[in-house]
């Protein structure tokens, strides 16, 4: 049988790691991670990972080929035989031909989270940790019940120094030149399903699976209304994917 090759779309702080994990393990397939990977063929001094060390030695960004062969060095094992889920991967266009260009005929089930602008700003900016449990909240859609103390464990929140307008700008207009134009290409390639990121996390995650569903190449997703496709984007103050 052949392997379904889902990837996942989105601008960065679009949730696509929260769903990532949910929809891997709701289908049974592997989330693999190209970061998770590259540092595992690093740390286990693989003959993929001695290479990448060359590139990284000489102060050279390791080429897509190579990201490629440890993708496919991954997925070629038995836990991938039904289908994986891709993480991170492809991010910009070179990458995206590459891949096509190394499954052949077989075409991916892509899904774009999508997450207007200002939206994933406010999501980021308005993000607060705590700084002894970690536990994660947002001043307007989850806040502490006392202002600045963490609800379960009193501790103080803060917020990470990368949660500013600035940061998140800058990824957003690096995500808009190099990884959108990924968009229209699946589009093209092989039709693309659009999830309306805003609506909350459970919400996304069935529209997501609705995606995976019949009359997809998907191996075991259950079926699922689409309704949420349909649906324009929430703007409901609900919790947020963060
Ligand atoms: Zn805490």
């Amino acid at each position: 049988m052949a392997q379904t090759v889902v990837i996942l779309l989105g601008a960065p702080g679009a949730g696509k790691g929260t769903q990532a994990v949910r929809l891997a393990e709701a289908l049974g397939m592997p989330h693999v991670s190209t970061g998770d990977l590259f540092r595992a063929n690093l740390a286990g001094g693989t003959p993929l990972g001695e290479k990448a060390r060359g590139f990284m030695d000489q102060g050279e960004l390791v080429p897509d080929e190579l990201v490629l062969e440890m993708l496919f060095d991954r997925v070629a094992q038995d836990d991938c035989q039904a289908g994986y889920l891709l993480d991170g991967f492809p991010r910009t266009m070179a990458q995206a031909m590459a891949l096509t260009q190394a499954l052949g005929d077989q075409r991916p089930t892509v899904i774009n989270i999508d997450v207007p602008d200002e939206a994933i700003e406010r999501r980021i900016v308005e993000r607060r940790s705590c700084k002894d449990c970690g536990a994660i909240y947002h001043l307007t859609f989850n806040p502490t019940s006392v202002e600045g103390v963490c609800d379960r464990c009193g501790g103080e929140l803060f917020q990470r120094k990368d949660d500013t307008s600035e940061v998140v700008r800058t990824r957003l207009q690096e995500y808009h030149a190099k990884t959108e134009p990924l968009v229209s290409y699946y589009t093209d390639l092989c039709g693309l399903c659009t999830v309306p990121g805003q609506n909350s996390p459970q919400e996304v995650f069935e529209a997501c699976l609705a995606c995976l569903g019949p009359g997809s190449n998907a191996a075991n997703s259950s079926s699922k209304p689409t309704d949420h496709l349909k649906t324009p984007c929430d703007n409901s103050q609900k919790e947020v994917g963060l």
